[in-house]
């Protein structure tokens, strides 16, 4: 016996019918013995219907009434829902945020919780009521109405989760659950059992729709179990919890953006400094930049490209002449037509060869990369959009993902959890919303200094399909695990590789790489045997162009000359000098940890 909430969205609750529905389910988990907590939606378009309705009334609507009008529509929802689970026999009661007891802030339209009291909820689960509770909305200490911002029932629900320690937060949505890539594309793509809020956050682009990157960052905070589930059938959907350690996939899913561009600047500067030009000149026009790449410098020279969505080029080349200009050395290139793919699962922190495995099927295919980045559980490759999706293709039955799916779906029930003691369960109630007082903030969540690694890297290598995949072929033959690898985009026909290995791997690599060197006319090949990589991580590094801003900026005013980038959805990871290492972490920690 457990509890479970059960989150329904707008198109969930549409119609009588689809309440009606929503119900039976609901009456379905309890009579399996379950405590149910339903948080419910405005049905269908209602919120946006409001909204119209109140732009035909004002064009300066009061915050404060618009609150009052929004919380409207979840309101229709739960009654309707409580009168839909009594009418077929189970005893149910409908609570508003305030009646709840979710007290917020009083910014409204984007108001942050501040206190939940779970003492009502858990009094009606006892008394044996399903408790149907309105998602998006709380009260300010005046007992004003508030809302959580669009979308804030998946926060209203997980964080009811959190609090009450459910044993898993179902969202029914108009989906199966997560595949492992886009079935419009990959027709043999399928629907994923078992992915990790880690994984779920580096597949951003594959999830978008479903829920929110930061419901899900919430979840994996709190340990809790989140499952995506249609609510038109009786698919058991994705669930979204770590896996059981042995059964880590090696890669659970693919994602690819389409409509990239990718920006290089070359030529530039090689010192302290440079990037925090170029980042600041880019965050201040709000550019979503993304996969960052910037390999060591060669002949003092450094080169950093990234991509950014196409239709903010323009924007982005008037930002890079700009820093061009500033550094008074430089030059500034792109190409549009690209398109990102990424593999993505926890099981690559642990198997050598995967990118080797990825480079192989594209070289099979004859696509050709034309920018790498990584990170623990994430390789990214920029590829030519017109060839987007046969690598897409490629790449998903190199790896096995459209096999049907071995054994039964694993279940995420946490083991019983017993009675808990008030003591513990206050000190959960005030980290859980402590947490959530800056949920929408939360831009970074750690810092960490590797102080482990060297660094690899191969210059002038023939840019054509197959040269990474032989090149990491032979270093994983030799079982050495490469942690992050870096290609930026070839100006001149050769294309540079860097990927740092472990400081006790380095030699053994190096003379498995020098074997492959020596057959590529005029490459050649360069090492740091100690380097320091230091990572960011958190939710929104895309979406918080500032977070890049800040990153550079904080090692240029302690004057650490930054060696190789990359990125990925969560994560910004950098290469400095050994020597500058502590130094740089604790100018990150500075800013982003205080
Ligand atoms: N009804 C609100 C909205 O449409 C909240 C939600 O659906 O999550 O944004
Ligand atoms: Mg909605």
């Amino acid at each position: 016996m457990g509890l479970i909430v059960q989150k329904f969205g707008g198109t969930s609750v549409a119609t009588a019918e689809k309440i009606r529905a929503a119900a039976k389910r609901a009456i379905a988990t309890k009579a399996e013995g379950h405590d149910v907590v339903m948080v419910v939606s405005a049905r269908g378009k209602k919120t946006d219907e409001l909204l119209t309705l109140a732009a035909e009334v004002t064009d300066t609507p009061p915050t404060r009434e618009m609150d009052m009008l929004l919380s409207t529509g979840e309101q229709e929802s739960v009654a309707l829902m409580s009168m839909a689970i009594q009418d077929l026999g189970e005893q149910a009661i409908s609570l508003t945020g305030g009646q709840i007891g979710i007290v917020t802030d009083s910014q409204h339209s984007k108001a942050r919780i501040r206190q939940i009291s779970i003492d009502r909820m858990r009094k009606h689960l006892a008394d044996g009521a399903i408790v149907v509770a309105c998602g998006f909305q709380g009260v300010d200490d005046e007992g004003n109405i508030t809302t959580l911002g669009r979308g804030g029932s998946d926060t209203t629900a997980t964080a009811l989760a959190a609090v009450l320690k459910a044993d898993e937060c179902q969202i029914y949505t108009d989906v199966e659950g997560v595949f492992t890539t886009d079935p419009r594309v990959v027709s043999d793509a399928r629907k994923i059992n078992t992915v990790s809020h880690d994984e779920m956050l580096e597949l951003a682009s594959l999830g978008a729709g479903v829920m929110h990157s930061r419901s899900i960052e919430f979840a994996k905070k709190f340990d809790v179990p989140l499952r995506v589930r249609p609510s038109f059938s009786d698919g058991i959907g994705t669930l979204i919890a770590p896996h059981g350690d042995e059964h880590a996939p090696v890669v659970t899913g693919l994602a690819l953006v389409a409509k990239e561009a990718r920006v290089t600047l070359a030529d530039l500067p090689d010192r302290p400094g440079v990037m925090s030009v170029i980042f600041s000149k880019l965050a201040s026009r709000k550019i979503p930049v993304d996969m960052v790449v910037q390999n060591v410098g060669t002949d003092d020279k450094a080169e950093v490209s990234f991509t950014v969505p196409e239709d903010d080029l323009a924007a982005t080349l008037t930002a890079a002449h700009a820093a061009i200009a500033e550094l008074g050395a430089g030059s500034v290139h792109s190409g549009t037509n690209v398109a990102k793919l990424s593999a993505v699962g926890d099981g690559m922190r642990s198997h050598s060869g995967v990118a080797a495995q990825m480079f192989r099927s594209l070289a099979d295919a004859g696509v050709n990369i034309e920018m790498i980045t990584t990170s623990d559980i994430k390789i990214s490759v920029l590829v030519n959009r017109d060839v987007a999706h046969k690598a897409l293709q490629t790449v998903h039955d190199g790896f096995g993902l459209g096999r049907p799916d071995a054994g039964p779906p694993s279940i995420g029930f946490r083991q019983a959890l017993g009675t808990t003691d008030p003591a513990t369960q206050d000190s959960i109630e005030s980290q859980v919303v402590g947490s959530l007082a800056n949920m929408e903030d939360l831009v970074v969540s750690d810092v960490d200094l590797d102080e482990r690694q060297s660094r690899i890297s191969i210059h002038h290598i023939p840019d054509k399909p197959g040269v990474c995949a032989d090149l990491f072929e032979a270093v994983a033959e030799g079982d050495v695990m490469v942690d992050m690898i870096v290609q930026n985009v070839s100006r001149d026909g050769s294309a540079e590789v860097s990927f740092t290995v472990l400081r006790d791997d380095v030699d053994r690599c190096l003379l498995l790489v020098r074997e492959m060197v020596s057959q590529w006319e005029g490459a050649d090949l360069t090492y740091d045997r100690e380097i320091d990589k230091l990572t960011v991580t958190g939710i929104g590094l895309r979406s918080h162009t500032g977070v890049g801003d800040m990153l550079f900026r904080a090692l240029a005013e302690a004057e650490v000359n930054v060696r190789m980038i990359n990125t990925s959805e969560v994560r910004l990871a950098v290469v400095v000098g050994a020597e500058s290492g502590q130094q740089a972490a604790a100018s990150l920690h500075a800013v982003f940890t205080h």
